[in-house]
């Protein structure tokens, strides 16, 4: 029997950049296009299969991205292995806000922290605002993974978890 490990992941971003929909799209593989907005944090639980035949686990923390609930969002950081910082390519201003983010998470989070930045609603390509260049020099500079999504279509949903997967430490 193949061991399977358990690693904490906590999704952050600006309200409505698509977190829901990330999670929604990789656990379930669907799409809504009226989704309820995250009332403080939802959990759910992925596994992902590694090339070696392995398994691990994602326990996933999609939390809301409203201002009033900001004061809680350590309580989902502090012990997690991994976080997706989201950003909707439609908006600059939800950049600004996820290198806020990404800052908060090296000062607070545990120094192992995986952090992937993950531009989303790449679906939107004629609405473009932030071009790929920019958001991966910015990736780069600060050592993380980098990404652009769709949750609608599902292009590079997977992809990402996959390549946080593989990052994981399995010893
Ligand atoms: P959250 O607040 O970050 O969790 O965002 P939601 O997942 O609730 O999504 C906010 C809105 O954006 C919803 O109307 C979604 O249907 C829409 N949305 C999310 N992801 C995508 C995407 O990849 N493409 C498009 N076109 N719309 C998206
Ligand atoms: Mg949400």
């Amino acid at each position: 029997m193949s061991k399977q490990l358990s690693f904490k992941l906590v999704l952050l971003g600006e309200s409505a950049v698509g977190k829901s929909s990330l999670v929604l799209r990789f656990v379930k593989d669907q799409f809504d296009d009226y989704r309820e907005s995250t009332i403080g944090a939802a959990f759910l639980t992925q596994i992902v299969t590694l090339d070696d035949g392995s398994t691990i686990k994602f326990e996933i923390w999609d939390t809301a991205g409203q201002e009033r609930y900001k004061s809680l969002a350590p309580m989902y950081y502090r012990n997690a292995n991994c976080a997706v910082v989201v950003y909707d390519i439609t908006q600059s201003a939800s950049l600004d806000k996820a290198r806020t983010w990404i800052r908060e998470l090296q000062r607070q989070a545990d120094p192992s922290i995986i952090i992937a930045l993950c531009g989303n609603k790449s679906d939107l390509e004629a609405r473009r605002q932030v071009t790929k260049e920019e958001a991966q020099k910015y990736a780069e500079e600060e050592g993380l993974l980098w990404t652009e999504t769709s949750a609608k279509s599902g292009e590079g949903v997977t992809e990402i978890f996959n390549t946080i997967a593989r990052k994981l430490p399995t010893s």
